[in-house]
């Protein structure tokens, strides 16, 4: 199917806007939700979003799912386990309708976009009330509204790129907040199937940013966290477009104490995006530059782009220009055709880089993705001990790279009470590494400046100053 063009929509944004309005008059309405989150910060943000349209529909936050009368899962596709445990919990809550029959079920998020997924829903989930695919999230009030006036399953998908604006937002925390600058993809890595759920990218305007971000900072937000799935390609679609850099650089400007970003592709590491960060005192010093394999031919089978030289360079460019700047990656081991040579790149490359944090994953086949159609599939004991060692070499590393921080001054956004102890509360320092210190619930959502006195597992520990 052919993607319609990006299609920006005020009038749509109202129309949604009179469905929220019915509903909220409507008896049958169900008068709590519950919303279940897979996946990605970019999912996480999404389900923010539901979450505020629920509540302007005058439907109440539940405690518990099981108490819930709307329950909407919010999918991710990545991997293969986060779509079946999905599908698992969905099924369940056909058991917890046996004593609520009243119970709305909704699945959203991307692995309703999947080709496919739509049909199935309609044939082996026929207990599902409503199913809608990323493209039609700004339109739930209105599925939500056919859904509440039918005794059939609602299932819309549709292949539209859209950038909706204006849509009401119950963020989860109020010290720190998610804006999104750009929705899709265009990479097209071998293994991944976000551009074909996500589409095509497509940044917002940079006015709609910055005006979402001051008003995040005249609430008292401390923090925001910039998501895009590749966000150095910001604005590259954008008539005269400013680039991801030039962007930061306006935000710095607004005064927010705290300005993070995530994800970077290595390929559009600019050097004026480093020169942006090396000046500036908000934005934050730690970057997630995921490299995936350390094997050039690897690599190249990834469609990622870029060798291990040039991924190396972006790193010394980084600590040259940001000293101390904390470092986190991503990493998949057992691609099809990985050699053990070629797994040994990958260790001597984070041997030398020395991340501050890893996330690994093994390889996982996604249908309709290059690389699930390559030969030589890894066997999954091949691939299970080459994790292994490549999570005990990080865990080894990492406690030794962490110790740079003791006897440092840092300072600690505070998330909440630390889960050993009542009396100190934890949060992610300006590296992004979690620290722990002395502290009552009083101190949450603050920044707190401490100094580094230790380090356990992998938090570090620190005195109040
Ligand atoms: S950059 Fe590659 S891995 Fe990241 S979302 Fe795009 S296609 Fe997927």
């Amino acid at each position: 199917m052919k993607r319609e063009e990006r299609v920006v929509q005020p009038e749509e944004m109202k129309r949604q806007e009179a469905f929220i309005e019915e509903i909220r008059e409507m008896p049958q309405k169900p008068k709590s939700y519950y919303v279940v989150t897979y996946g990605c910060q970019m999912n996480a943000h999404d389900s923010e979003k539901l979450a505020g349209m629920l509540q302007r529909m005058g439907i109440t936050e539940a405690e518990e799912r099981d108490k819930a009368d709307f329950v909407i899962f919010n999918t991710c596709c990545v991997r293969e386990n986060a779509e079946r445990r999905a599908l698992g919990n969905v099924t369940w809550l056909k058991e917890v309708r046996k004593n609520n029959p009243g119970l709305i079920i909704a699945v959203c998020g991307c692995m309703i976009q999947e080709p496919g997924m739509a049909e199935k829903i309609l044939k082996q989930y026929r207990f599902i009330n409503l199913a809608f695919g990323t493209a039609n999230l700004h339109c739930f009030p209105e599925l939500m509204y056919r859904t509440l006036n039918t005794d059939r399953s609602v299932v819309v998908v549709e292949d539209r790129d859209v950038i909706p604006e204006g849509l009401p937002i119950a963020r989860a925390r109020k010290e720190a907040a998610y804006i999104t600058i750009m929705y899709g993809c265009n990479n097209y890595c071998s293994y991944c199937i976000v551009p074909y759920v996500r589409g095509r990218e497509r940044s917002r305007q940079p006015e709609q940013i910055l005006r979402e971000a001051e008003g995040l900072r005249d609430s008292g937000v401390k923090e925001i966290m910039l998501l895009g799935q590749n966000v150095n390609s910001y604005g590259k679609d954008l008539e005269g477009g400013m680039s991801f850099a030039a962007l930061l650089k306006e935000l710095d400007g607004t005064g927010i104490p705290r300005i993070r970003f995530m994800t970077s592709h290595p390929k559009d590491l600019s050097d004026e995006l480093i020169d942006v960060m090396s000046g500036s005192r908000h934005i934050l010093p730690q970057f997630h530059l995921p490299v995936q394999s350390g094997s050039d031919r690897i690599l190249k089978m990834m469609n990622r782009h870029y060798t291990r030289d040039q991924y190396l360079d972006r790193v010394r460019k980084l600590r040259e220009a940001v000293p101390g700047i904390g470092l986190s990656t991503d990493i998949i081991v057992g691609f099809p055709g990985e050699t053990e040579e070629e797994f040994r790149e990958t260790m001597a490359l984070v041997e030398k880089v020395r991340y501050d944090s890893a996330f690994t994953f093994i390889y996982s086949p996604r249908v309709g993705t290059r690389a699930a159609e390559m030969e030589s599939q890894i066997a999954p004991e091949v691939a299970t001990r080459r994790i292994q060692e490549l999570i005990a070499l990080q865990e080894g590393l990492q406690q030794e790279t962490m110790k740079r921080f003791v006897g440092t001054e840092e300072e600690v956004l505070t998330e909440g009470l630390s889960r050993r102890s009542s009396e100190s509360v934890s949060g992610k320092g300006r590296h992004g590494i979690s620290i722990t210190i002395a502290g009552t619930v009083q101190d949450v959502g603050e920044i707190l400046r401490c100094r580094v006195t230790g380090l356990k597992n992998n938090t570090l520990v620190g005195e109040r100053i």
